[in-house]
């Protein structure tokens, strides 16, 4: 009998089921948007029921397509929107509150009053002080149901992110567990220690007995049962960590690139955390029996989202792909410079206040150059990320690993290798977060016998090798570092 990795990718906007054979190859897909609520500015908050629905869903969905049922599937992996909170009743199984997603600000005031332990906590998880994670959101629903403070520490709530939120749900409630590097978004676990702190616990009053149980990220978590079949669930990781690993980055020193609306950059550090000083984050990436394997994550908050801005706002392309059409119109930007700062600049400025700028325009300058320039900001903000993963780490950064959809784009993909002065490899399968996920449940479950062994078949397409001189690249990444100066200046 055929047998596949089931993996199921639980996302903001959407849950995807993608079924996986022996070689990588991702052969049947299934997705179903989910919905995201606004009730107050700032505020993102999902439906806890809703999510799980989707995912049973999707499974039933890929079964149908493949013509194949629960015996042909030879384990499932689990991978999720991080940080996101949900916390519901331990008798009843049901959700108190709203799902509180991520990107939610609605925790801000929490994590303002806590801004004085900042280096402290910074010390122990690897993170900032920032709504983001976990932590504040789980206070603001103990703040904001009856009793919560009090039902918490009776042992009647349970706290996860999604990824234990289905666990729960596809084991019928009988395991309550996360995986390290979901744990290690939360704010409350100890990147050193690799367990709940008590005393960041203590900081956010949050009774420990809510927190599930931790375990390595290739696993077997728990049987889930679909009518007559079980299925174990042999992996669990956090997105960004997934693609880390769906791109084979296992050893120290290999880093990916995910290029979608904003841009996420992931390096593997081995097997010691280390405590960045340019305002990267310290994250656990991944525990495969006893060995941990941590990572710096960056990020750039506009990334594919300029192109966005250029289709939607400025309106001078049509589609996405236009603005590779419209860059290689022109032979150069002739020193002109667009810093797309449009919700202020991540990694590693962190200024909330910038707002974008033009620089350079002269009377000769044209919309294919305006459209370049903007291609060229996506590649000079991930050169300002990995710049400081180099210095933080004191790591050589050989290749760049990528995906995401404005890989699409050969303009900004040979660009970037150019101005990185390193090549830049696309895999042949683009799905690497449901890859990474898929790749560490059959590594539990024995479907892939090594990281060799998924190394072997795991098949890069392109390669952008680096052509530009020391010195143009000096002269055009100095004219890069003056604008966003410049930028930072003005405020209004
Ligand atoms: P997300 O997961 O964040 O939704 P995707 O990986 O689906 O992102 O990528 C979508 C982003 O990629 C959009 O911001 C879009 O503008 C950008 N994009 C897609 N195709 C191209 C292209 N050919 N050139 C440049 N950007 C592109």
């Amino acid at each position: 009998m055929n047998k596949y990795i089931l993996a199921i990718d639980q996302g903001t906007t959407s849950t995807r089921a993608i079924l996986f054979d022996r070689k990588s190859i991702p052969l049947y897909s299934a997705q179903r948007e989910v919905k995201c609520y606004y009730p107050h500015s700032g505020w993102v908050e999902s439906d806890p029921l809703e999510l799980w629905v989707s995912v049973i869903d999707v499974i039933n969905e890929i079964l149908v397509k493949a013509n194949i049922t629960m015996k042909n599937i030879d384990s499932i992996g689990i991978t999720n929107q991080r940080e996101t909170t949900i916390v519901w009743d331990k008798e009843t199984g049901m959700p108190v509150y709203r799902a509180i997603i991520w990107q939610s600000r609605q925790s801000n005031d929490i994590c303002e009053r806590l801004k004085k332990y900042e280096k402290f906590i910074q010390s122990k998880t690897g993170l900032i002080m920032n709504p983001y994670f976990s932590a504040s959101k789980i206070r603001f629903i103990l703040d904001h149901i009856p009793n919560g403070q009090e039902r918490a520490r009776k042992g009647q709530l349970m706290f996860g992110t999604v990824d234990t939120w289905i666990l729960y749900k596809l084991t019928s409630g009988e395991v309550f567990a996360t995986d390290v590097s979901n744990a290690s978004r939360t704010l409350l676990f100890n990147i050193h220690t690799m367990s709940w702190d008590k005393e960041l616990c203590d900081l956010f009053d949050i009774p420990m007995n809510m927190l599930p149980i931790v375990r390595p990220s290739s696993y077997r978590f728990g049987k889930a049962s679909f009518f007559s079949s079980e299925v174990y669930v042999c992996g669990i990781a956090g997105d960004q960590q997934a693609a880390l690993f769906g791109q084979t980055c296992f050893e120290k020193g290999e880093s990916k690139n995910t290029y979608g609306t904003g841009c996420f950059m992931l390096l593997n550090i081995g097997d010691k955390p280390m405590i960045s000083t340019n305002g990267l984050l310290t994250t656990v990436a991944w525990q495969i029996k006893d060995k941990v394997t941590y990572a710096l994550e960056g990020s750039v908050f506009i990334g594919g989202a300029v192109v966005q801005w250029l289709r939607d706002e400025m309106q001078l392309i049509e589609k996405a792909s236009d603005s590779e059409k419209m860059a290689n119109k022109t032979d150069d930007c002739n020193g002109v410079y667009i810093v797309p700062a449009f919700v202020g600049l991540g990694t590693p400025y962190w200024d909330n206040d910038a707002r974008g700028a033009v620089f350079g325009l002269t009377r000769g300058t044209n919309k294919y150059q305006f459209v370049r320039a903007s291609l060229e900001a996506i590649a000079y903000q991930c050169k300002d990320v990995i710049e400081v993963m180099k210095k933080d780490s004191n790591l050589k950064i050989k290749t760049l690993k990528v995906d995401g959809g404005a890989t699409a784009n050969n303009y900004l993909m040979q660009f970037q290798a150019d101005i990185l002065n390193t090549p830049l490899k696309l895999p042949k399968c683009l799905e690497t977060t449901a890859l990474g996920v898929a790749y560490l449940a059959g590594l539990e479950s024995g479907y892939f016998k090594s990281l060799d062994d998924i190394s072997s078949c795991h098949v890069h397409k392109l390669i952008y090798e680096p052509n530009m001189s020391k010195n143009e690249i000096d002269r055009r990444y100095n004219g890069w570092k003056k604008a966003v100066e410049a930028t930072q200046v003005f405020k209004i």
